[in-house]
Parts: structure tokens; C-alpha cells; sequence
């Protein structure tokens, strides 16, 4: 089995991690209310899509 020749360096182990980072989901304001919600999906504060109250 192959084997690394040399250790990696602190800065070649954080350089490679720069790339690694938590993805965002899309948020987006509602319409309606204001809040924070996914986008495409139905706010979950005031249950509206598309400017329509979808939810009871
Ligand atoms: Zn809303």
C-alpha cells in the first residue's frame, strides 16, 4: 500500500479546506410576511406560495 512521503503541511492541509464549507440553503424573504424561507417551498410562517395561503 502506498504511503504519503512527506506529512502535509498545516498550510496545505488548511489551503485544501478552504474548499470544503457548509452549503447554504436558498433562502429567500416570503412574499408575505417577511420571514426567511426556502425558496420553492411554502413559507412555513403563513403557509403561502405564489402569493396564495395554501395552508389551513
Ligand atoms: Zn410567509
Amino acid at each position: 500500500m502506498a504511503v504519503p512521503f512527506r506529512r502535509t503541511s498545516k498550510t496545505a492541509k488548511r489551503k485544501r479546506r478552504t474548499h470544503l464549507k457548509l452549503a447554504v440553503p436558498g433562502m429567500v424573504k416570503c412574499a408575505d410576511c417577511g420571514e426567511y424561507k426556502l425558496s420553492h417551498r411554502v413559507c412555513k410562517e403563513c403557509g403561502s406560495y405564489k402569493g396564495e395561503n395554501v395552508a389551513k
